[in-house]
């Protein structure tokens, strides 16, 4: 059942710009499409996700009907009395592994509603979670995403429904919830219209493929901790120059990687 349904606007015209890695000039590619994105979560825990949707960024973009989140609760779907969906792994070994019948009726009931663009698999050693992956999904329309738990799922889940597993990086959790959150979180800030400054996302660290170089804000003269100079002078060709010149240094010091790709 869901847990969070919000309303939405029908269609909104989704412009996505892409920033020009070199010389930082915004272009504007206009992709008229229906937008409606819809993420379904399916979690054993769905009060593990729920206050995440009910602050800050996320929520203004449900409430301003740019996103719907539904959370969907697996043991709503099982056929078993006990509402189990986990089970002792073939083989033996320790740990329960979830298993297919509930996560079966879950998806397929979803998408005899509607067509999905992906089917995610939240999982250690799915592909990671990059910016350029969240940049792809966020046009997406429509996406599920499962959370694991205990030992994850039963392969067969992933041989038959998962179309893509991501990986928030190489630790294990204890299960997909935290994952989910992340990557709703990449996708959702992307999407025109959430943040209020739209170009604010794209001069986010990896948009341009460097990180975001040093940041100040007032007072200028704080304890005698100056801000550069450059920043006050009003000269905003110098400022762009400058902020241009800082972030390639950070991304040397920091990600030389990153220069390279
Ligand atoms: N036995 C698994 C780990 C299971 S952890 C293994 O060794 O690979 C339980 C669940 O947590 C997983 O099914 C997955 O949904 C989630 N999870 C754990 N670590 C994750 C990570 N780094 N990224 C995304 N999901 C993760």
């Amino acid at each position: 059942m869901p847990l969070l349904s919000l309303t939405h606007e029908p269609t909104c015209i989704k412009t996505f710009i892409i920033k020009n890695t070199l010389n930082f000039v915004p272009l504007t590619l206009p992709t008229l499409q229906l937008f409606e994105m819809r993420i379904d979560i399916i979690t054993v825990l769905p009060e593990l996700l729920r206050s995440p949707f009910e602050a800050s960024i996320m929520k203004r973009a449900i409430d301003k009907g740019l996103v719907e989140v539904h959370i969907h609760n697996l043991r709503d779907y099982t056929t078993n009395k006990q509402k189990s969906v986990d089970d002792y792994p073939f083989g033996g070994g320790a740990g329960m592994v979830m298993t297919v019948q509930p996560i079966d009726a879950c998806i397929t009931h979803l998408k005899s509603e509607r067509e999905y663009d992906e089917i995610i698999y939240m999982s250690p050693d799915g592909e990671t979670l990059n910016q350029k992956m969240a940049n792809t999904m966020s046009m997406y329309n429509n996406i599920i995403i499962l959370c694991g738990h205990y030992k994850g799922v039963d392969q067969r889940v992933r041989d038959h429904f998962i179309t893509k597993e991501i990986s928030i990086g190489d630790y294990v959790l204890s299960g997909g919830e935290l994952g989910a959150l992340v990557v709703s979180d990449a996708l959702i800030r992307l999407i025109p219209g959430v943040l209020s400054d739209e170009t604010s996302a794209l001069t986010d660290s990896f948009q341009d493929g460097l990180l975001s170089g040093p940041i100040y804000t007032r007072p200028a003269d704080y304890k005698g901790w100056k801000v550069p100079e450059v920043l006050t002078s009003g000269n905003f060709a110098k400022i762009d120059q400058w902020r241009e010149d800082k972030a390639y240094e950070h991304t040397k010091n920091r990600r030389p990687d990153l220069l390279e790709e």
